[in-house]
């Protein structure tokens, strides 16, 4: 089956064109800047409709004359209501709009890419993959905030969590790896990319994890604060910020960002090793704060079988997964230093035999989980 997965974003569209047989990527690419103008001063693409055209261009070599069978989306957010991937019709699609005031960015673009596909291929099945449905299994005594219940009730305020997707394909794998069945795999996955979180997967379920109402609840990320004493809102709303100065800085002026001068690991870790106090700091502060979600989440798991790094960071940086390692020696964890300066594709083991816990490395692919997400829904809706 030849899967379109499409990341629509509110001036971007990301596609990738795969085989899920072959476990393939056919072809892939993104378009930018839809609705600005060119930066030669031209007309640019206005909307999403004219970015498809393009994408349509980009496809058709790599078909061959081979039709797509579905599309998949990736959809930010599904609410209360999306535990997994569905079959999108109209009913469908306004479901998911009426989600957009939770995810004002994203929801909505990925509303216009949906709609803009049905309108170039009305007969193509599309299906909708949320970035919350895997955390749907945590329980009450983790997704509820100390809050009112009217802000609940009201307005939707609980922890959803995100990145669900890659947490979900990742610990199967890790479980793989492990030789033990995904539906018995106790573990902490720990995503790190430019936004970053942890989950706690218990008996192969989301049980917690650290991204709340919104991506900035948790970890110390690229540009956003995670975690902060809700106070210092009020405290910058008193001082006269507005509440879309308070979102800028928290969402993309604070994290790695903020404490060491630069959003980019790399950088970070460079500038550290040449002596770098400021680029320092930020990885203290990001590898402490992350290992204490690790001992918070061993705690909710009831014992982790497996500590798991993915994304960007995880799978590529030695140097923070030592940081992250060297803090959890009271869980008995023990780093092999060899292991860890391989640089792989593939899902391995990073810890010394004697280490009390696995640490693994499991590359994510979030766009292949989709893939093969939508296969599965389509194969399941002809079947009826
Ligand atoms: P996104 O959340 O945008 O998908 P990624 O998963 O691509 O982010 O992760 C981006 C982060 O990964 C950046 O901080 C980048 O510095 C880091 N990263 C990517 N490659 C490497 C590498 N080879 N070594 C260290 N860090 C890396």
């Amino acid at each position: 089956m030849l899967v379109l997965v499409i990341n629509s974003g509110s001036s971007s569209l990301k596609y990738q064109l795969r085989d899920v047989a072959a476990g393939d990527v056919l072809v892939q690419g993104i378009v930018e800047r839809i609705g600005f103008p060119a930066e030669d001063g031209g007309p640019g693409i206005p909307n999403h409709e004219a970015a498809l055209e393009l994408v349509d261009d980009a496809l058709r070599g790599a078909l061959a004359g081979r039709g797509i069978d579905a599309v998949g989306h990736r959809v930010v957010h599904g609410g209360e209501r999306f535990a997994e991937p569905v079959l999108i019709d109209n009913e469908i699609t306004r479901a998911i709009e009426r989600l957009n005031p939770l995810a004002p960015l994203h929801n909505p673009a990925n509303v216009v890419g949906i709609r803009a596909i049905a309108e170039k291929w009305p007969e193509l099945p599309q299906v909708a993959v949320f970035d919350t449905a895997y955390h749907r299994t945590m329980p009450e005594h983790a997704w509820r905030y100390a809050v009112p219940d009217w802000l609940y009730t009201r307005h939707g305020i609980r922890r959803y969590g995100f990145h669900g997707t890659s947490h979900e394909y990742v610990a199967g794998r890790a479980a793989a790896l492990l030789g033990v069945d995904a539906e018995a795999f106790d573990g902490v996955i720990l995503h790190l990319g430019n936004g970053a979180s942890a989950t706690a997967v218990h008996g192969g379920k989301s049980v917690d994890t650290s991204m709340g109402f919104t991506p900035l609840e948790g970890l110390v990320m690229g540009t956003r604060s995670g975690d902060i004493d809700p106070s210092i809102l009020v405290y910058l709303g008193r001082q006269g910020l507005s509440p879309d100065e308070i979102d800028d800085l928290l969402n993309r002026e604070s994290g790695l960002k903020a404490l060491g001068g630069s959003h980019d690991m790399r950088t970070l870790v460079d500038a550290a090793e040449r002596g770098d106090a400021k680029a320092q700091r930020a990885l203290d502060v990001a590898s402490y704060r992350l290992a204490k979600y690790v001992g918070a989440y061993h705690v909710a798991v009831g014992g982790a079988k497996a500590i798991v790094f993915t994304a960007g960071i995880g799978e590529n940086s030695t140097a923070f997964r030592r940081l992250v390692v060297d803090r959890l020696g009271a869980l008995g964890v023990a780093l092999d230093e060899d292991a860890n300066a391989v640089r792989s594709p593939e899902p391995r083991i990073i810890s010394r035999a004697d280490s009390a816990i696995p640490v693994l490395v499991v590359p994510t692919d979030e766009e292949r989980a989709i893939a093969e997400a939508t296969a599965a829904v389509v194969r399941a809706a002809v079947a009826g």
